[in-house]
């Protein structure tokens, strides 16, 4: 997709965040894991879930998940995504635990199903910023 320029909003890092994002630049998806008790979580949760512990390590996801759910968005809620409507919004269950917000590529939307296993693509929309999104996996 940066061979034509991303017109839609970006997610601007944090401090939270940033390995997550510098991670997607490298192909990589980045969750955090708890030290204590192994669970995973997505960067902006300070506490464990499970046993609450704040001691956390950076660990590469498989990238690998199921659809949990999606939605079709038809209402342009944003002028920037007014081209591109209907599109699909989704949530993955990665197969670490954490749930993740994104779309579903290389899927007509009518072939979209909950449960279908998805795996993680890495959509450079610039020099900056990489959006991961999944598609269908065997
Ligand atoms: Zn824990």
């Amino acid at each position: 997709m940066a061979d034509q320029a991303y017109t839609l909003p970006i997610p601007v890092a944090d401090e939270a965040s940033q390995e997550f994002f510098d991670g997607a630049r490298e192909g990589k998806l980045m969750l955090l894991r708890c030290t204590q008790c192994q669970r995973y979580r997505l960067p902006g949760r300070e506490l464990c879930s499970d046993c609450w512990s704040t001691d956390t390590e950076w660990a590469q996801a498989t990238g690998r998940g199921k659809l949990y759910t999606f939605g079709i968005m038809h209402q342009k809620y944003h002028p920037a995504f007014a081209d591109m409507t209907p599109y699909n919004y989704a949530l993955v269950e990665l197969d670490e635990g954490p749930r993740l917000v994104t779309n579903i590529v290389e899927c007509d939307d009518d072939d979209l199903r909950t449960d279908m296993p998805v795996e993680a693509v890495f959509d450079a929309v610039s020099d900056e910023a990489t959006l991961i999104r999944f598609r269908p996996s065997e």
